[in-house]
């Protein structure tokens, strides 16, 4: 991460924490590695994403429905799906430093890296030529570029190569030649690469024979795939049909940085689109497009966004791909996007010794259907919208502000009213006008300190409205409205606050802009 992003990623996390955004874990006791808790304003916009989906996918498509499955499950779910024997990461560990690895991602960076000096070279030409430039052209012809991407793609075509084996000795080859070192040390003095199991266990129950060992899920779509036949006959679904569900899921992560983006306990939305076998791959292109329809309608710009195909599919999947969203920490993974095949229902059968399966009415036939699965870290979406809100702005005067130029749909606030004084009635009326407006939107009230204090305090939280009622409002009815982003200021009749706040506020075009 440069220098200024890294700042700027670490003022983020402060601030999450001093405006009651997220907590570390049990903080009074030093805190729990990689398990963060939300606060009071965190977890306002933490449910304003979950409805944002759970409105997106089962609302808008008259066939997907919601479930809600228990986080503990039979263990032979998780022998079923492979997650018992396969849910692996290759670590490595620095002898020096003691500090852990995922060697794929220490391979994975190095590749950013050279990435990284592509752009910059392109970055230089495009400012030498200016409108002339011909980017595509330059990533052809020009011979540093060349060399870059030819360093590349030899790096790249032996790292899936090794990944797809599963190849742990070929790993730890790849990061001796590539010279990466440990980022504390400074030195190369790694351990091998050896495979570690990602799954929490727990026991269940306490018998003569003992207890039960059981797994805390590291992921819902299992809930889905073992109520399949459940949903399907109560709900008389057709295929293609989806269930959605959100849900936490628990991973013991090898390496747990980066604040809230890797944790070992989070949430997922995850929906499994069951399909004829043969038309997944239709379908899929279906969801990419629709998967990216949903953030891009939330306007933090385009070019945040970009797909990224995996190198390495599962044994089980045909096409997979990840939705990537430009943190300050580069490009990362906030959602994934899979064509399972009927992998996870076969597994089901065979191992439940139940037929899973569905009667297509139309075919005349039974088959197991095929899945697209889309998944979504509430997490990581989270830390997305905060990252792209988070701006400090100078101001006019020598004066400096920090706004979260939250989508108004998600911030946990829509408004505040403010009386000017603590006096003379205003602070009666400005209640009022709180308890009119708090029956559609979360309203904040707040009479404490200047007026110029208190539109800063909204602002660093992200609340589109600041309403301030002064003397005159007793007179004419009207109040001062003051603009988060432009903080512009308007007088307005009381009566037009709740028409305005709605339009700002409503998901109605966000799901329009979904289904176009
Ligand atoms: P990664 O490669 O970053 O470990 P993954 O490919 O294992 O992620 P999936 O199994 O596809 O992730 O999970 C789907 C989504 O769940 C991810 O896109 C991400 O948003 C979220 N997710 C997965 N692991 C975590 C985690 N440890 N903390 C927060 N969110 C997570």
């Amino acid at each position: 991460m440069a220098a200024t992003q890294e700042e700027t990623f670490k003022k983020i996390v402060a601030h999450c924490k001093e405006y009651g955004f997220v907590f570390p874990s049990s903080e009074i006791y030093d805190g729990l590695g990689a398990v963060y808790d939300y606060g009071q304003n965190g977890v306002e916009m933490k449910n304003n994403i979950k409805q944002y989906w759970w409105n997106a996918m089962t609302r808008m498509h008259e066939n997907i429905v919601g479930i809600d499955a228990a986080i503990f499950m039979h263990p032979t779910t998780w022998k079923a799906s492979g997650h018992v024997d396969a849910f692996n990461d290759p670590l490595i560990d620095n002898r020096d430093s003691k500090k852990r690895y995922r060697a794929d991602v220490l391979i994975e960076d190095q590749l950013g890296k050279i990435e990284e000096k592509i752009q910059k070279e392109v970055d230089k030409a495009r400012k030498r030529f200016g409108d002339s430039f011909d980017e595509r052209m330059f990533r052809q012809t020009n011979p540093r570029v060349q060399e870059h991407q030819t360093k590349w793609d030899a790096l790249h075509e032996r790292y899936s190569k090794a990944m797809n084996e599963m190849n742990l000795e070929e790993l730890k080859q790849i990061i001796l030649d590539e010279g990466i070192v440990c980022p504390i040390s400074g030195t190369r003095n790694w351990t091998d690469v050896r495979q570690f199991n990602l799954m929490f266990a727990t026991e269940m129950g306490s018998t003569a024979d003992g207890a039960m060992k059981v797994y805390l899920r590291p992921e819902t779509a299992q809930g889905i795939f073992v109520n399949f036949l459940n949903v399907q006959k109560t709900g008389r679904m057709k295929v293609p049909f989806g269930i959605a569900q959100i849900g936490k899921a628990f991973r013991n992560e090898i390496v747990a940085r980066q604040f809230i983006f890797r944790m070992r306990e989070f949430e997922q939305m995850e929906m499994q689109f069951f399909v004829r076998p043969g038309e997944e791959l239709r379908w899929f292109d279906y969801w990419k497009d629709q998967r990216l329809r949903w953030h891009k309608a939330l306007g933090l710009g385009d070019e945040k966004y970009r797909f990224h195909d995996h190198e390495k599919l599962a044994h089980y999947a045909n096409a997979a791909t990840d939705i990537e969203f430009q943190m300050p920490f580069g490009f990362k993974e906030v959602e994934g996007i899979h064509s399972r095949t009927n992998f996870d229902l076969s597994q089901h059968a065979k191992y439940s010794g139940k037929k899973i399966e569905y009667f297509d009415p139309e075919l005349n036939e039974s088959y197991t259907p095929y899945v697209i699965e889309t998944s979504i870290g509430v997490d990581r979406m989270f830390l997305s919208v905060l990252c792209s809100a988070y701006k400090e702005e100078q101001l006019e005067g020598g004066d400096s502000r920090v706004v979260l130029s939250l989508p108004p749909v998600l911030a946990p606030f829509k408004c505040c009213v403010m009386p000017l004084v603590k006096k003379d009635g205003l602070p009666e009326k400005a209640r009022e006008i709180m308890r009119m407006l708090q029956l559609d939107f979360r309203t904040g009230y707040d009479e404490k300190d200047s007026i110029g204090k208190r539109y800063r305090r909204q602002d660093a939280i992200g609340t589109p409205f600041c309403i301030t009622v002064d003397h005159d409002t007793l007179g004419d009815n009207c109040v001062t409205v003051r603009y988060r982003d432009t903080m512009q200021q308007d007088r307005v009749s009381i009566d037009t606050l709740h028409g305005m706040i709605r339009s700002a506020v409503d998901a109605k075009p966000l799901y329009e802009k979904c289904l176009q």
